[in-house]
């Protein structure tokens, strides 16, 4: 295959190229001829004029077209408004075929399921290109659906936009269709001898520390941790909410992990209650970073990809790019020239670049869709070689944005460490490992108002209290020492007893990463009191089992043989929560059971 480019200039001129292209059809095989028509105004009454001269002049001829930000023309940004490409297929089994329908609401569903089945029931179909106007949709569902087709077809396509980077004014069409603000146009390749390859280059790295997206509906953002999504922006990166915001976020899209794919989306505007409408849909509960765009790392990233197309020995490279990028890069073209040193490249910027990657097409924003094309086998000729301007250069280089955004990172990663080990230690005693008071108090507290408030006395929970027997005289005949090491296994077996025998125990130790993260919430836990007093929290247990397991404990206790103290003992109180009562009243039952197991002789368990 092979790709004529046209700049517009006037009707005359490119009516004599497409008269020469007719040549070169007529004194060559060719199967099929595809022109993509890309404009910057959508009301150009020239696109008129030029779909009629390729009508005319080759009849056989299909094409398809949108309203762009730019065209990419030769790898670089053309000043045309209007720039047309010829892809001239050669090989006599490929086929390329053309569909259009108006796209809305109501109808994306119903298109969808159509080209689905379309494509799945031909086994010939190897590549699909789609150009659309979103006008407000959703594209969430059309990136679902088509992610029916067959895997082994390769999916790309680009959204319109006009030179104003507007998208309500814009349009697509083709030979089947109208010229039309609201459509979708497919371009269905087959042919056992064509192949594709279509894959998305991103570029930016992640800054700071994650962000949850609490609350979105569609492209809007609420709110990121809780707070207005504005405020991101404002605190981390003093963007002002004025006439210059879309540009100064524009360096600093949210970057979101959906299915595996990295995913930017950048604000375009901000709305007065601080919500932020975004390029596309975002996805509620989804994590993001802010990140940043470097020019040595996306251009580093660019020449890896380079290799892969170079690997592919395309005769044709489309680009679909982000018209951020266009303004990232100031309108020059950096990461799209070094590609027209493997084939003719040629591309529009969009407002949307969509490509599939695995099972799933998505929606990509801020990125370059590559697509590259080929009839017959690679023959990768070793003079074809994905050339960079200064590619050695960018092995080497990082920038001074680099190292920053990286102490940054490291900054961040050391105090959420500081900030994790600081939660831990605020719930946990030093000596045993388990809860502190506060901490166990705070559960106790919790545990008796959830099984108040949900009216059924089954969810109250019981607890038991534990004090060593004649402590002191272990400290005074063994030492200080030993007497730690004797509150410490006390602690131990307490936490194996509620690991084998509490009711809504998992069986195993839980963590510091579960317990920051409240997934002990709810579940049988211990605390230490005091000096040798201890806490047991079993939520939802009767005064039986609650009485069971206190007996475990005291037998368990008293067979642990330790090395200077040999055999001790415990006292034990236990009791449940009644409704009515406050903590206070349930702590003071306990206690009181306690008491009375010390009175009557120790080494017992007194229930109340
Ligand atoms: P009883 O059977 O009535 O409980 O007698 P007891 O000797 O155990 O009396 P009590 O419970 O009042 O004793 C508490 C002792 O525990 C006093 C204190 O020296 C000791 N103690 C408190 N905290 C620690 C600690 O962290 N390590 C050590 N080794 N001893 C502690
Ligand atoms: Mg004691
Ligand atoms: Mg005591």
């Amino acid at each position: 295959m092979r790709v004529f480019e046209y700049e517009y200039r006037d009707s005359s001129e490119f009516k004599s190229e497409i008269e020469k292209l007719r040549a070169w059809c007529n004194s060559h095989t060719v199967s099929n001829v595809l022109f993509h028509v890309y404009t910057q105004s959508a009301d150009d009454p020239n696109i008129g004029t030029i779909l009629h001269i390729i009508s005319t002049v080759i009849p056989r001829a299909l094409y398809v077209g949108a309203s762009t930000s730019g065209n990419i023309i030769n790898g670089e940004l053309s000043e045309a408004d209007i720039c047309v490409t010829a892809s001239v297929f050669e090989d006599q089994d490929t086929t390329v075929q053309i569909h259009q329908y108006s796209l809305t609401d109501d109808t994306v569903e119903r298109v969808c399921d159509q080209v689905v089945q379309m494509v799945n029931s031909n086994n010939d179909i190897t590549a699909v290109e789609f150009l659309l106007t979103i006008q407000g949709l959703s594209m969430t569902g059309l990136c679902e659906q088509l992610s029916g087709i067959r895997e082994d077809v390769k999916i790309f396509g680009g959204a319109a936009l006009n030179k104003f980077m507007d998208d309500n004014d814009v349009v697509v069409f083709s030979k089947v269709g109208d010229i039309s603000d609201k459509s979708i146009v497919f371009v269905l390749y087959g042919g056992k001898n064509l192949f594709a390859d279509a894959f998305f280059i991103g570029g930016w790295n992640p800054l700071g520390h994650q962000l949850k997206i609490t609350r979105c509906t569609r492209n809007r953002l609420y709110e990121l941790d809780g707070k207005p999504a504005y405020d991101t922006f404002s605190n981390y990166l003093s963007i002002k909410n004025d006439e210059n915001f879309f540009v100064n976020s524009l360096e600093f899209p949210l970057l979101m992990n959906i299915n595996g794919v990295d995913i930017l989306r950048a604000p375009t505007a901000c709305n007065p209650d601080g919500s932020l409408n975004m390029t596309a849909d975002m996805t509620e509960g989804a994590m993001a970073h802010l990140s940043y765009g470097d020019p040595w790392t996306i251009l580093r990233t660019v020449n890896q990809f380079g290799l892969r197309v170079q690997d592919f020995d395309p005769q044709a490279i489309y680009i679909f790019s982000c018209a951020a990028r266009k303004t990232f890069w100031d309108s020059s073209s950096k990461e799209t020239k070094p590609f027209t040193s493997l084939a003719s490249t040629t591309g529009l910027y969009t407002a949307g670049e969509f490509v599939r990657t695995g099972q799933h097409i998505n929606q990509h924003n801020v990125t370059l869709v590559v697509v590259s094309m080929r009839e017959g086998p690679a023959k990768r000729d070793p003079d074809k070689l994905f050339h960079m301007e200064h590619s050695q250069d960018l092995s080497g280089q990082v920038s001074m944005v680099n190292r920053l955004a990286n102490f940054i990172d490291k900054a961040t990663q050391e105090l959420e460490e500081a900030n994790f080990r600081l939660s831990v230690m605020a719930v946990t005693d030093g000596l045993t490992k388990i809860f502190n008071r506060l901490e166990i108090q705070r559960r106790i507290s919790s545990e008796v108002i959830l099984g108040v408030t949900s009216g059924e006395d089954s969810n109250l929970p019981s607890l038991i209290m534990i004090d060593i027997d004649n402590f002191k005289s272990v400290n005074d005949c063994c030492g200080h020492s030993e007497g730690d090491n004797v509150i410490k296994g006390l602690a131990n077996m307490i936490k194996d007893v509620i690991d084998k025998r509490a009711p809504g125990s998992i069986g195993i130790r839980w963590s510091d990463e579960d317990i920051i993260a409240g997934k002990v919430d709810g579940r049988p836990c211990a605390g230490r009191w005091g000096g040798e007093e201890f806490m047991i929290l079993l939520p939802k247990t009767s005064l039986s089992e609650a009485a069971d397991i206190a007996e475990a404990m005291r037998l368990e206790f008293n067979n642990i043989a330790f090395t200077q103290a040999g055999h001790q003992t415990i006292s034990v109180g236990v009791t449940r929560a009644v409704r009515g009562e406050n903590v206070d009243m349930l702590c003071g039952r306990v206690d009181q059971a306690l008491y009375e197991a010390k009175k009557t002789g120790k080494n017992k368990v007194v229930v109340k």
